[in-house]
């Protein structure tokens, strides 16, 4: 029997379809990519994207609210809980409108604030020079440091005495070492700064205890849900009781009219999910992959910023392989092996086509690849950078990826794959 979808749309069905297709049969390297579990999709795709909900459990704008009003409030529990926080917010409709939010409810337009630049691995939204967050505010940008490719507190403390930002964001997009909250906390603290946390990217690892938590050290912690956190695509903000109120004003009415209430319900499942000892499996997995991934690598001659990972990504400087970032991705995309061209700390070369690749693992992960299969990976990658201008190569071990995908298949989706 034909899906509604099939029946009605079937040039959109068939899309899907292909896109599922190249889920299951591609390594999706890209750090901030995953799978979400079946119960999550269930949710994601339910009725609750029929409701407008403007407002908070208990005070909401529009009637019909009684079962809304029961799941925001269980998803705000379950967040507080899996995060230990006095204060959540459920409501954000992705990372970077949960960030103009955490500084929309600490400072206020024409203040400053101090993130890591984008080009050294931090997010668009601390303060780079094309979004609005830096035409709201004056940005100022901490890099890492270019021989270690590891933020340099001292620097950081330097530069925040200097220009007394009223905002300090800790947190980055394509950092491959654990970030020390604390240090940041007290930077902040030195110099009469509030600290935002994004841990967009290692939420999933924070939750699971792998990674230390900024929560006791930040003023507001933000954060994805699609991310390591396995969730629909979606933001949340963590905050201290004292910011409560000031955080649930910037998102609603501040940001935000209605949240995606189909997204919060599957926030929700997901943080179900994330509250187990499974997840807590998964997410020691996800470093053990990057470890064994990063080590096989570097047995082949790749150099990798800081010399390696301890969390879910690895950046890959391609220089000594004379490979720019954007050529290795493509090539790679060929054979079935997804990845993010990136820049790297004192890149020469332009973001728009960088020196370096940034890859991780929580997707490998979710599907069930253990060290072996990472080795296997990096082994790929080799074998394409080696033979970059080699199309049969690459075809073949496009054959051989496939294959890897085979054994191990993607949580289920309603459109089905072919296989
Ligand atoms: C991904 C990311 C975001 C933005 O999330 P979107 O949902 O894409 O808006 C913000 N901050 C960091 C550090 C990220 O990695």
């Amino acid at each position: 029997m034909k899906t509604a979808l099939e029946q009605y749309d079937p040039q959109i069905y068939e899309l899907i379809k292909q896109e599922a297709t190249r889920q299951s049969g591609s390594i999706r390297l890209i750090p901030s990519e995953n799978y979400v579990s079946k119960a999550v999709m269930q949710a994601s795709g339910s009725c609750l994207t029929n409701k407008y909900a403007e407002g908070y459990p208990g005070r909401r704008y529009y009637e019909g609210q009684h079962v809304t009003d029961l799941i925001e409030t269980i998803a705000t529990e379950r967040a507080r809980r899996i995060f230990k926080a006095d204060h959540a917010n459920v409501q954000p409709y992705s990372g970077s409108v949960a960030n103009m939010a955490a500084y929309a409810a600490l400072i206020q337009p024409g203040d400053t604030i101090m993130g890591l630049s984008l080009v050294h691995g931090g997010h668009l939204t601390h303060g780079w020079k094309v979004s609005v967050t830096s035409r709201f505010y004056k940005s100022v940008q901490y890099p890492v440091s270019s021989e270690t490719g590891r933020l340099d507190f001292d620097h950081i403390r330097e530069l925040a005495k200097k220009n007394s930002p009223k905002v300090i964001v800790s947190g980055a997009t394509a950092y491959p070492r654990e970030i020390d909250f604390e240090i940041f906390g007290d930077i902040a603290k030195e110099v009469g700064a509030y600290h935002v946390s994004d841990i967009a990217h290692i939420a999933g690892l924070v939750v699971a205890g792998i990674h230390k938590s900024p929560v006791p050290y930040a003023d507001v912690v933000s954060t994805t849900t699609h991310k390591t956190l396995r969730g629909p695509r979606g933001g949340m903000l963590l905050c201290k009781a004292e910011h409560a109120g000031n955080v649930d004003k910037a998102v609603f009415p501040g940001l935000q009219g209605g949240p995606h209430m189909h997204t919060l319900t599957a926030i929700a499942v997901a943080m179900a999910e994330a509250d187990t000892p499974e997840f807590v499996a998964y997410a020691q997995q996800i470093v053990k992959n990057a470890k064994a991934l990063a080590a096989k690598l570097l047995e082949y001659g790749f150099d990798l910023v800081s010399g390696g990972t301890d969390n879910h990504l690895i950046l890959i400087d391609l220089r000594n392989k004379n490979i720019p970032g954007k050529k290795l991705a493509k090539a790679l995309d060929r054979a079935r092996i997804v990845s993010n061209y990136n820049t790297v700390p004192g890149d020469p070369a332009p973001p728009s086509n960088p020196s370096g690749l940034r890859i991780g693992t929580p997707a490998i992960t979710t599907r069930g690849m253990k060290e072996p299969e990472a080795e296997q990976i990096a082994t790929f990658i080799n074998t394409v950078a080696e033979n970059i201008d080699n199309e049969a190569v690459i075809e073949q071990v496009g054959k051989e990826t496939l294959l890897l995908c085979s054994q191990f298949p993607v949580p289920e989706h309603f459109i089905k794959n072919d296989g």
